[in-house]
């Protein structure tokens, strides 16, 4: 029952730690049990599943995007979207930033980190990221604001494994923090850990977690 995950899942939060209940590939239906439930922020995928579910759900629910994210398909978005997980390029932050400025807005965004060994896993290496941050160019987008970093360990049983990627993936935010945002108490997200190992995140320091199968089975 995704009222009893729900449930589970939270009376295994810390205090302060926000769960994003991943509603991708679910149906409005299943979305609407854990609304009930008092769960507000969702994470969706892709755009066009996204834009139904939007207009179709309670307008105080707050949807954060967290899948790739096509330049494209940003304006879609743009209007209603309450935080875009997934950004790894210096074009993309240019498009959020081009279209929340024509829809009056102002964007957070994470920065999509690579740290995973897999290939098939997206965000910027490390060095591209600080990369990214030292063009500074950033500094100049008004409507955005850079709130975070999310990443996805290695799909691994292999606990030590997934628990190096957390750390390090710590010790990147903090790194960032401290060079680019010191002063910025916006830039405060910490998004890592999904079903399988968001206890272990939460340990290593995320105060976001972005659970899907683990709430909608
Ligand atoms: C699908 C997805 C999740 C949720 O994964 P589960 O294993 O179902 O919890 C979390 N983060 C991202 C980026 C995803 O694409």
């Amino acid at each position: 029952m995704i009222k009893d995950n729900i449930k589970e899942v939270r009376a295994n939060l810390q205090e302060g730690v926000c769960l994003v209940a991943v509603s991708k590939y679910h149906p409005i239906e299943a979305v609407k049990e854990a609304y009930a439930e008092g769960q507000r922020i969702f994470g969706e995928s892709r755009e066009q599943e996204l834009r139904i579910k939007y207009e179709c759900l309670p307008k105080d629910i707050k949807w954060n995007f967290i899948g790739h994210l096509q330049t494209n398909k940003v304006k879609y978005i743009a209007p209603y979207i309450s935080l875009i997980e997934s950004v790894d390029s210096l074009k993309l932050m240019k498009e959020i930033n081009k279209q929340a400025e024509k829809c009056n807005r102002i964007i957070d965004i994470l920065l999509e980190l690579h740290l995973a060994t897999e290939e098939t896993k997206s965000g910027m290496l490390p060095a591209e990221c600080m990369q990214l941050l030292d063009g500074n160019e950033w500094r100049e987008m008004k409507n955005i604001r850079i709130c975070g970093i999310m990443m996805m360990a290695s799909a691994t049983n292999d606990e030590s494994k997934i628990r190096k990627e957390f750390k390090q993936a710590d010790e990147l935010f903090n790194r960032i923090k401290e060079q680019y945002f010191r002063d910025d108490v916006a830039f405060s997200i910490k998004s890592y850990g999904m079903s399988n190992d968001y206890l272990l995140a939460q340990e290593c320091g995320s105060n976001h977690v972005r659970v899907g199968s683990k709430i909608f089975c």
